[in-house]
């Protein structure tokens, strides 16, 4: 499943490669997938320009001129394909394919549901407006984290998984983001102190930006269809391998819905 390294690449490979095309033809096959009926969404882009795109969480945002936005998220994973003249005239599989003036196309394929959805203002889709700051922008700031975490009770990796407080973190990234932070999951938020919290939000920074700077994960795809070059976890997916910092030997836990990797004697 793709997280925000995967999504923050791609919507800027998106950018780079899609803006001010002109969309001429919108191919839908899975009619489920959009907030519109099929007739409104294709009036509502057919002969519209494609403007910048940006990410945030696991949703990619595309402004369509003059007022509207395209959102898309892959959901459980997906490939987003950029296709060349060339390359369109026999397109992969796709679930929904936008064909642009000069020829080129984007397909988009979902591995099991995901979404495209058309709307005016942002803060009317009821998804983007819920999210809390992606860790790659900006306005991630330490004093933003500290609030995010101010008011919060439950365990540490709950609060890192849940897109209304931060987003962009999945089940994969967050593991060796608590290793580095030294942190272990079932923590309570209420007992880490300000040395903790630093560590962790320096964590969160680095594992991601690490990851986007090697392109995303070597199972998930770009959108001129390469692997990504991370692959190299430090417990994550490790059980029974030794912990490259002490040599203990790495555990699987269970923690509530999901499974962790950690280094006992690290991670406390
Ligand atoms: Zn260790």
């Amino acid at each position: 499943m793709p997280e925000l390294p995967e999504i923050w690449n791609l919507a800027q490979q998106m950018n780079e490669t899609l803006s001010n095309k002109t969309i001429a033809i919108v191919d839908v096959r899975q009619e489920k997938c959009l907030n519109l009926p099929l007739d409104l969404f294709q009036q509502g882009l057919e002969n519209r320009t494609l403007g910048t795109t940006t990410a945030k969480g696991k949703w990619v945002f595309t402004k369509i001129s003059p007022d509207q936005n395209l959102l898309l998220n892959l959901g459980m994973g997906g490939l987003v394909l950029y296709l060349d003249p060339e390359q369109a005239k026999k397109p992969p599989r796709y679930r929904l394919k936008f064909v642009f003036s000069d020829r080129s196309a984007l397909a988009i394929d979902f591995s099991w549901f995901g979404y495209v959805h058309l709307v005016g203002s942002l803060a009317e889709h009821a998804m983007k407006a819920s999210l809390g700051p992606s860790p790659l922008e900006e306005d991630f700031t330490w004093d933003r984290f500290r609030q995010i975490l101010a008011g919060r009770k439950g365990i540490l990796k709950s609060v890192l998984l849940d897109q209304h407080a931060i987003s962009g973190i999945g089940n994969v990234y967050v593991q060796d983001i608590l290793f580095r932070a030294r942190l272990h999951p079932l923590r309570k938020i209420p007992s880490l102190d300000e040395g903790e919290q630093r560590r962790l939000y320096q964590a969160i920074r680095q594992e991601l930006q690490n990851a986007v700077d090697l392109g995303g994960l070597i199972y998930e795809r770009d959108l001129f269809n390469h692997p990504g070059r991370f692959q190299q976890f430090q417990v994550g997916y490790h059980e029974g391998k030794p912990c490259p910092v002490c040599g203990s030997i790495i555990v699987k836990i269970r923690t509530s819905s999901t499974s962790s990797y950690i280094c006992p004697t690290c991670q406390t």
